[in-house]
């Protein structure tokens, strides 16, 4: 498991990491979503010891990473935004250096470094020195060497960035699979990859974590909150005339479908279903004492994408030099 307690980092009087206080439970995929700049890199960077925090802890599997960085790195492997490859080492040459650095005992090196590279596709490149390889198969020499070991947790940090379409569906299958075993914590600053490949989203935004959740629940955090559709035969000025009539109806969007039907969208001033009443039991009597029957009624649900603007909003996205 890892604790991030209440980190702070601070770059001058720039706080780019705002007190995050989150845990994350073994054998999921976390997805850290948030705009350029919003403090993702420097978070996973202070989570696998690479970079101090002005404030705070990380605690991994019960190891501070500043106070036993050997035992709680050890069950790390990490995908730096620039990975840190050696450009005229061979890709066999590197690999196998990356797990004398991890300490793979002599014996299973090879074995290790074969595995990861059959997992990653590696073996046709693995005599080729690094710096003649593509963007695409330099990523994937880099989260070989994160996978290398097999460490509980994973830490990709926007592993799919200037892969071409073909690749990115590989890397992201790869990270499904390893994530039957392992943690994986990715970042990415697009929305539709963290939806996709992600069991739990937490949205940064300027260096905070403002929400955190599985992708459907987010999507019902808003939902509905104080918004209602229905659907009924009525025409639509006798729709807009029961729905004036029940109080906590603010705004109302009206439209006839092609199937002689009106649809309603209803805005309220309140929550849908607050405690001491549920405005959706006000408008089904309505409609029932008006011999308008109901074909439909629910509570509307946003979009992820409505819910991740939402809570990023007036962020600009930056290309500073933290982003790389
Ligand atoms: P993200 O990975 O979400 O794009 P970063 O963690 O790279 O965000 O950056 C967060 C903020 O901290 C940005 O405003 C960035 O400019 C700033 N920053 C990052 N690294 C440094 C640094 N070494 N020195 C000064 N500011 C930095
Ligand atoms: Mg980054």
């Amino acid at each position: 498991m890892i604790e991030v307690k209440n980190l702070v980092k601070k770059y001058g009087t720039h706080l780019a990491v705002d007190h995050l206080d989150f845990q994350l439970e073994p054998g999921r995929i976390y997805g850290f979503l948030g705009p350029n700049g919003a403090g993702k890199s420097t978070t996973m960077n202070i989570m696998t010891g690479y970079l101090g925090a002005t404030e705070g802890a990380v605690v991994i599997d019960g190891h501070d990473i500043l106070r036993e960085p050997e035992e709680a790195k050890k069950h790390i492997g990490y995908l730096p935004e620039l990975p840190p490859l050696y450009m005229d080492m061979t890709v066999l040459e590197y690999l196998e250096f990356a797990a004398e650095l991890k300490e793979i005992p002599k014996k299973e090196r090879e074995a290790s470094v074969q595995k990861v590279m059959d997992i990653t596709k590696l073996n046709d490149v693995q005599f080729r020195l690094i710096k003649n390889l593509s963007k695409g198969y330099r990523q994937r020499v880099g989260l070989a060497q994160a996978i290398l070991g097999f460490p509980d947790i994973i830490i990709l940090d926007e592993p799919t960035v200037g892969l071409d379409p073909k690749q990115i569906i590989e890397i992201r299958e790869l990270i499904r699979e390893l994530a039957k075993e392992h943690t994986v914590i990715l970042s990415s600053h697009i929305l539709a990859e963290v939806r996709e490949v992600c069991d739990y989203i937490m949205i940064i935004s300027r260096g905070k974590l403002v929400a955190s959740d599985t992708p459907e629940n987010l999507e019902h955090l808003m939902a509905g909150q104080n918004s209602l559709e229905i659907e009924t035969k009525a025409e639509p000025e006798r729709v807009r005339k029961i729905l004036r009539s029940i109080s906590g109806v603010d705004k109302i969007e009206l439209e006839r479908t092609e199937e002689a039907t009106t649809y309603a969208r209803i805005e309220t001033g309140t929550a849908v279903s607050g405690e001491n009443q549920d405005i959706r039991e006000a408008i089904f009597l309505a409609f029932a004492e008006a011999g308008c029957p109901l074909l439909m009624l629910k509570a509307s649900k946003a979009s992820l994408e409505e819910v991740f603007m939402e809570l990023t909003q007036g962020e600009e996205a930056t290309a500073d030099a933290g982003d790389l």
